[in-house]
C-alpha cells in the first residue's frame, strides 16, 4: 500500500517551513510595514517593490481552469527542473536511496540525482522506445523512491504506452513521476485525470515548450494535495518572481494563439518527417508525439558540423544509448524547416 509518510525523509517530516511576512498576514491593508521592502516604490514603470504571492494563486486558478484540476493540486516551480530537484530532496536519503530511470531520456533526472547523492538504477527502454517492465521490476528494491517516466520522451519523441505506465502506478509503492513536458503535441492524453485514482502519481508539465515561455522559468507539478503541500514546504518562499507570475497569467489568457501554434507545429512535423524520410542521408525518422524529430542518419557528426557551417543548429544525440547516428531536430517555422531541408538536400558529406 502507498503510504506517503513512509516515503518522506525524516528531516522533511520534522521540517518547520520558513514563514514569510506574506504567510503571516494575508488580508487587505493600507500600510505594509512588515517585510522591509522599499516603501517608496521601485524604479520601474510597474510596481515590483512588494514580495510576490508565495503560492502564486492567480496563476494557479487560471491553470486549474485550463487543466481541469483543483488549484490545490498544482505546484509551480522555477522550471520543471525545480520540481525534479524537490522530489529528490523530499523523498531520497543521500547515499541510501535510489531512483529508476529509463534511458535514453531527459538528462536532468540523472544530474539532479547526482547533485543529491542518490543512486541511479537504469532500465533501458526497449528497441521501440517503450518501457521494459521486467527491467524496471528488476531495478526496484526497498530503497527505490522514485521512477521517472518521460512521455512523450526526450530525445526519442514517442509517447509511452499508457497501459504500461498504469502497470507501474498499480505496482510500485514509491512515487511515479510522469514528465509531460511535450504533452501538448501528443496524440496521447495527459494523465492529469488519473490523479484522483493514483496517490503515488506526480505529473510534470512546463510553460517552456508549447507555451513559448522558456525564459520565464515556470514549471508545473500536478499531484495529490498532500504531495503538493510537501513541495510547498520545501521550496524557497518566493520561487516564482512577480514578473514571471504576471507574464504567465497574461500568456495563459492567450490560449488560442498557443493552440494555433501547436496545430501548426504538428502539421509541420508531418511534412518534415515525410520529406526527411526521402533523403539518402536519412535512414529513419522515428514517430514523434513531440515538437521535435529523432532522425537516424548515415553520419550524425558530419551532418551536424555541415549544418553549423550554415548557421543551423540541431542536437547531436548520436552518443546516447539506442540513438547511434541520431540527430534531434526541433520543428521550426515553415521557413526555417524549408531552409533546413534545402541544406540537407544539397549536402555532400
Ligand atoms: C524541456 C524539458 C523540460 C522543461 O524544463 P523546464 O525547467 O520547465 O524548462 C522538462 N522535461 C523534459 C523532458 C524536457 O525536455
Amino acid at each position: 500500500m502507498f503510504d506517503l509518510n513512509n516515503l518522506l525523509r525524516d528531516n522533511i517530516k520534522r521540517l518547520v517551513p520558513y514563514s514569510s511576512a506574506r504567510d503571516e498576514f494575508k488580508g487587505e491593508a493600507s500600510i505594509f510595514l512588515d517585510a522591509n521592502e522599499n516603501s517608496f516604490g521601485s524604479p520601474l514603470p510597474r510596481a515590483y517593490h512588494r514580495y510576490p504571492d508565495p503560492l502564486q494563486w492567480k496563476v494557479k486558478y487560471r491553470l486549474a481552469d485550463i487543466k481541469g484540476v483543483p488549484p490545490q493540486n498544482i505546484f509551480l516551480g522555477n522550471g520543471s527542473d525545480e520540481a525534479i530537484d524537490i522530489l529528490f530532496r523530499a523523498f531520497c536519503r543521500p547515499g541510501i536511496d535510489n531512483v529508476v530511470l529509463c534511458p535514453p531520456t531527459y538528462g536532468m533526472y540523472e544530474v539532479s540525482a547526482n547533485i543529491n547523492d542518490v543512486t541511479v538504477r537504469k532500465a533501458t527502454l526497449t528497441a521501440d522506445f517503450q518501457l521494459d517492465l521486467d527491467a524496471i521490476q528488476a531495478a526496484i528494491d526497498e530503497n527505490t523512491k522514485l521512477i521517472f517516466i518521460c512521455s512523450p520522451n526526450n530525445p526519442t519523441a514517442n509517447a509511452i504506452r499508457k497501459e504500461d505506465i498504469e502497470v507501474i502506478l498499480n505496482n510500485f509503492e514509491g512515487i511515479v513521476v510522469v514528465d509531460e513536458a511535450y504533452i501538448n503535441f501528443s496524440r496521447q492524453k495527459t494523465l492529469i485525470q488519473e490523479l484522483t485514482e493514483y496517490p503515488n502519481l506526480v505529473i510534470l508539465q512546463t510553460l517552456s515548450k508549447a507555451w513559448g515561455l522558456a525564459a520565464l522559468r515556470v514549471g508545473m507539478a500536478f499531484a495529490g494535495e498532500d504531495i503538493i503541500d510537501i513541495f510547498n514546504k520545501i521550496k524557497p518562499p518566493y520561487n516564482i518572481n512577480q514578473a514571471s507570475q504576471e507574464l504567465a497569467l497574461e500568456a495563459l489568457n492567450n490560449i488560442d494563439q498557443v493552440n494555433g501554434w501547436i496545430r501548426e507545429t504538428v502539421q509541420e512535423r508531418g511534412k518534415l518527417e515525410q520529406t526527411l524520410q526521402q533523403l539518402p542521408i536519412v535512414q529513419q525518422v522515428y514517430p514523434s508525439d513531440a515538437n521535435f524529430l529523432l532522425v537516424k542518419t548515415v553520419d550524425a557528426k558530419g551532418i551536424y558540423n555541415k549544418l553549423v557551417e550554415q548557421g543551423i543548429i540541431v542536437r547531436d544525440r548520436s552518443r546516447v544509448e539506442l540513438c547511434a547516428g541520431c540527430l534531434r531536430i526541433t520543428i521550426g517555422t515553415p521557413e526555417e524547416n524549408i531552409t533546413l531541408l534545402n541544406a540537407l538536400k544539397n549536402m555532400t558529406l
